[in-house]
């Protein structure tokens, strides 16, 4: 065998041998088909490639390994981005070799943080078009568009409207970044097929003046779509997708917070679909205080939360411990009276006239408090959960409070990117002389304190949303429901290991993450079966299939798969 080809995963589009043949240029400019200087001798000629390519044939190995030099080689980390699209636009199968046999440092290029500054200048670093792209003028059109992705096989689907793109705000069709990264996330860390993936923009404008005046912006120059005619567009799209892929669920991502949890309440039980920004937060997030638990002792419904920030961060992580803690056997209702808020006005209590309709469920009676250290004070929490995109919220005095109520204080400073860090590792484990159990949005390094090594967690959302995308795909669930988020949660707990708790780690290492991924998704499937959405039947070995549709960066034997199909 030539190179280390192999046969097509269960997945995958199988290579189109009915009507127009692809064969020379064609396949060379598709980047799911495309190998370059890899296709082999007999390929080359089956293919209609000779002359096509330089003579020497190259192993993917080394060709991933000429990559990875050209891409340390670059300036700084937009260049790098820049490389990777690219090589992705070319070949996909060597992109994804080169971004998972290098996870560790391709995350931060393909996703945040620079992926927030690519969607910054996504206009002056445009090349080539990716996904799709609906506007408010294409109201009416929404399935003919559709019609025109080229694969009938889709997946899995992120959208987004630009509205809130990480914590840098209206990006407007330059959010579409986003969709493109997060989908290389779920194919990198779950093995989604590439070929699956849809990334979509939804242009409804964007109110970002500076962006709209630029002369190489390439969204709608105009005033956001609000009111009927978002919903309807909205609507329309929900429904197309519905009727033309209906195998897809759909993830919406980085909407602003008036639209996401409307949104998310519209459709999650009409269609397969859910929003990672409140509801993979929330898995991530309950993952790590079940892990701290296991550093503390005690069961979660015994702990008194109190969140800063009271967005989509916040109340989904809120909702998400509200179901693990009736799991325990509280009600709803004395869940909730666990969970506090303090927002951008101060405490959230019942009475305050300006609450967001969300916040609701989590306006309890207390007298009003202005600041986050009152509330600490008044509340006494076991843990306190920063998502308020605010930085330097938590305070000296406020974790040195902690310190003092709590023996193991849990502090979660969660805004992202680390220069909004509520407070850094650093900070965390000094205030409480190296007893807080800390997680953070952005990575930190490992501290140094008395001789002991503290490793700080990332509750990054890409351990939880691919396994759970995986899952879905894999059994075709009806829909996306909170207790397949808490059993991701309980998954991802399970598998941080006695070594990683003894260094203060509550979140396996990020190198397992296809392992995590599998465990996830095999989690999440027992509950569409249990909960009867499953569209296929259940197999004995779950992990093992669910294991073997996952998508691997090998190269296919096209001439294998030919003479097959003959
Ligand atoms: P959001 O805009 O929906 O909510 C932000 C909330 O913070 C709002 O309730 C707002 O009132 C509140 N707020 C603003 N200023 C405040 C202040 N000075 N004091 C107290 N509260 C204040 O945003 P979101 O989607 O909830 O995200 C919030 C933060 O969480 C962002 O920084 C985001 O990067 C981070 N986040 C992290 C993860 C993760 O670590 N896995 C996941 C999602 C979001």
């Amino acid at each position: 065998m030539i190179n280390n080809k192999h046969e097509s995963a269960a997945l995958r589009q199988p290579f189109p041998t009915e009507g127009a043949f692809p064969a020379g240029a064609d396949i060379l400019h598709n980047p799911i088909l495309n190998q370059g200087t890899a296709f082999s001798e007999e390929e080359r000629d089956l293919l209609k490639l000779r002359g096509l390519l330089p003579p020497r044939v190259l192993t993917q190995e080394l060709q991933a390994e000429r990559a990875l030099r050209n891409f340390r080689k670059k300036a700084n980390d937009l260049e790098k981005y820049i490389f990777l699209i690219s090589l992705e636009d070319r070949n996909e199968a060597l992109f994804y070799r080169v971004v998972m046999d290098n996870l560790m440092e391709m995350m931060p290029i393909i996703y945040t943080p620079t992926v927030g500054l690519a969607c910054q200048e996504y206009g002056n670093i445009f090349r080539r078009p990716r996904g799709l792209y609906i506007s408010a003028n294409d109201r009416g059109r929404v399935a003919e568009i559709l019609e025109n992705w080229p694969y009938t096989d889709v997946r899995v689907i992120v959208i987004t409207d630009g509205e809130r793109i990480l914590g840098l705000g209206d990006l407007g069709a330059q959010g579409m970044g986003i969709p493109v990264g997060k989908l290389s996330l779920y194919t990198a860390c779950a093995g989604i097929d590439p070929a699956t993936t849809l990334p979509v923009m939804l242009d409804v404008g964007t109110n970002n003046e500076a962006m709209r005046d630029n002369p190489f912006y390439i969204g709608l120059p105009q005033s956001r779509l609000r009111g009927e005619a978002y919903d309807a567009l909205v609507d329309e799209f929900m429904t197309a997708v519905a009727h033309r892929f209906p195998q897809a669920v759909v993830q919406f991502e980085d909407f602003s917070n008036h639209n996401a949890f409307r949104l998310l309440q519209k459709y999650r039980h009409h269609y397969r679909t859910f929003n990672d920004d409140i509801q993979g937060t929330a898995g991530v997030a309950l993952a790590g205080l079940f892990s701290a638990l296991r550093l503390t002792g005690g069961t979660l419904a015994e702990q008194q939360l109190l969140f800063l920030g009271a967005g989509e961060a916040g109340i989904g992580i809120a909702d998400l411990v509200v179901s693990a803690m009736m799991q325990e056997g509280l009600t709803a209702e004395a869940a909730r009276q666990r969970c506090w808020f303090v927002d951008s006005r101060g405490l959230v209590a019942a009475g305050r006239g300006d609450l967001a309709v969300h916040k609701l469920p989590y306006a309890h009676d207390h007298t009003p408090l202005t600041t986050f250290l009152e509330a600490v004070e008044a509340l006494q929490p076991t843990a306190i959960i920063g998502v308020s995109g605010m930085p330097k919220m938590f305070t000296q005095p406020v974790v040195e409070a902690m310190a003092r109520l709590n023996e193991r204080p849990i502090i979660f400073a969660l805004s992202n990117p680390t220069s909004r860090s509520e407070c850094t590792a650093v900070e965390a484990y000094t205030w409480t002389d190296g007893r807080a159990i800390f997680a953070s949005g952005s990575p930190f390094d490992p501290v140094e304190l008395n001789g002991q090594t503290y490793v700080p967690g990332q509750g990054n959302n890409s351990y939880i949303f691919p396994g759970v995308g995986l899952g879905i795909v894999a059994t075709g669930a009806r829909h996306v429901t909170d207790e397949m988020f808490l059993a991701a949660a309980q998954t991802l707990a399970g598998l941080v290991t006695p070594d990683d708790l003894a260094i203060g780690l509550i979140y396996p290492s990020l190198k397992r993450i296809r392992e995590v991924s599998a465990h996830i998704a095999t989690a999440v499937a027992e509950v569409a079966y249990k909960q009867g959405l499953a569209a296929v039947p259940r197999p004995e070995n779950l992990l093992a299939v669910v294991q073997t549709q996952m998508y691997q960066p090998t190269y296919r034997n096209y001439a294998h798969e030919l003479a097959a199909a003959r």
